[in-house]
């Protein structure tokens, strides 16, 4: 399968990161670069395709481009236009839905007028408008409210434990297997209470999706002459036949230990698509069910895309534990322990010498978003190879 070609670099993963690393240390540096993925595609979780319908789907499950980095937009630009597109997500609750992240609009819809005015009222003296409050956060706060009146105070309480229990408990519990306490604030804190109209699901600068999807962006960053990939190929394969000076590793950092330490823990998910021969089958994007159903959002890939076709395609979340060899490893699981045995993997890399190089969502044990694993790739270009 491999050439007998010396490489410069060998990248393990056709993700993002691998991807970015690989057309940097090509064009600015005139690197050969060997990249492979033990997946028959490339762009990792971001993989997107046709599906047998002529929809175009995203395989791993709803990927929305957003950042406010400008360097990050500019570099990515270089490969790809993009199809303008502002994410709006709703949630089901009590029936009705409305949008997450719960802003003022949910306020007005859920309860009566004089309720919903007074509750937004106390929301504005309290936080100010367009601020951002996490579930924790304003329960911790509805808690201690001393300076409140009775009444606000009693307000404030029952508003954060209304949020509570219809968007966060029963989606976080169904997507983690854990509460929000237990995962602790970095997780809920990613979608906070909006004091705001804004019912967009990310206020970043830049929000888009690259115009021909994921798979063409990652396709264009590695079409370079310095640049072989090979895909369904892994890397103890590779390890021992193919011959190059330096090793960018962005798959699991226990994986490539050999689980020296124990396993890294991570939540897996199941996803079922179904096509509907219909235009259109939800109203959004995306629909989030925090307290029904086993799934935990429906993903309509139109909305976002913007393709013009007849019927539809949909992908139902199933969350599940990762189990490894039968499913993928998505979401690193933040947790104090998950950390320490991280830490544990992190001094091994101190010692694997100066021609291994780790970074990715898997590599590094991080809840990157897009925007940050191509940010993290070039940092470690310019700091590590560049400089
Ligand atoms: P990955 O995409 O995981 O790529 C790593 C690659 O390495 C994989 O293809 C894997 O097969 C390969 N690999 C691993 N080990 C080996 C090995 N031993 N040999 C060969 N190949 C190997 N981000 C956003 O910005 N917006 C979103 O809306 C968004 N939605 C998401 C939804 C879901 C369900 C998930 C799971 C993630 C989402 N993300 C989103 C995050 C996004 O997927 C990641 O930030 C991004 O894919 C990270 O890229 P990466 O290259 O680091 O990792
Ligand atoms: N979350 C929730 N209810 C929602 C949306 C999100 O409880 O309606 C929580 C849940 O714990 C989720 C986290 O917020 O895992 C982060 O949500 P995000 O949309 O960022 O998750 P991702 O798209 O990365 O799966």
């Amino acid at each position: 399968m491999f050439t007998s070609k010396r490489y410069d670099f060998l990248i393990v993963g056709a993700g993002l990161t691998g991807a970015v690393l690989a057309e940097r240390l090509a064009s600015q540096l005139g690197r050969r670069v060997l990249i492979i993925d033990r997946r028959a595609h490339i762009a990792g979780n971001a993989h997107d395709r046709l599906d047998d319908f002529g929809v175009m789907i995203h395989q791993y499950g709803p990927h929305l481009f957003h950042t406010n980095s400008s360097d990050v937009w500019a570099y990515l630009s270089a490969f790809t236009a993009w199809h303008p597109y502002e994410h709006r997500v709703l949630a089901e609750i009590d029936g009705q839905c409305v949008p997450v992240p719960f802003n003022i609009s949910c306020l007005h819809s859920l309860f009566p007028k004089a309720q919903a005015t007074r509750l937004e009222s106390l929301l504005v003296r309290r936080y100010g408008m367009e601020r951002k409050v996490p579930i924790l956060k304003l329960r911790d706060d509805a808690r201690e409210a001393q300076d409140l009146s009775k009444e606000d105070r009693e307000d404030l309480r029952w508003l954060a434990d209304f949020i509570y229990d219809k968007v966060f408990h029963g989606y976080t519990t169904k997507q983690w297997g854990l509460t929000p306490e237990e995962l602790g604030p970095s997780i809920t804190g990613r979608v906070p209470i909006h004091v705001s109209q804004d019912d967009r699901y990310f206020q970043d600068t830049y929000q888009a999706l690259p115009q021909n999807g994921y798979t063409a962006l990652v396709r264009s960053l590695l079409q370079h002459e310095n640049i072989d990939l090979e895909t369904s190929a892994s890397f103890v394969d590779a390890e021992s036949t193919v011959s190059f000076d330096h090793l960018i590793y962005t798959g699991p950092i226990d994986e490539y230990f050999d689980y020296s330490h124990g396993e890294l823990p991570y939540r897996s998910l199941r996803f079922d698509f179904e096509h509907i021969t219909e235009p259109f089958y939800q109203q959004a994007t995306q629909v989030n069910f925090p307290n029904t159903h086993d799934y935990t959002r429906i993903t309509e890939f139109k909305h976002a895309t913007g393709q013009q076709s007849d019927g539809t395609t949909i992908a139902r979340e199933y969350p599940q534990a990762h189990v490894r060899g039968e499913n993928e490893p998505y979401y690193p699981i933040p947790l104090d322990t998950s950390r320490r045995l991280y830490d544990k993997y992190a001094q091994e890399v101190g010692k694997a010498g100066r021609h291994v190089t780790f970074a990715g969502r898997l590599a590094d044990y991080k809840y990157y978003n897009m925007d940050q694993a191509v940010g993290r790739a070039l940092a470690v270009f310019r700091k590590q190879f560049a400089a």
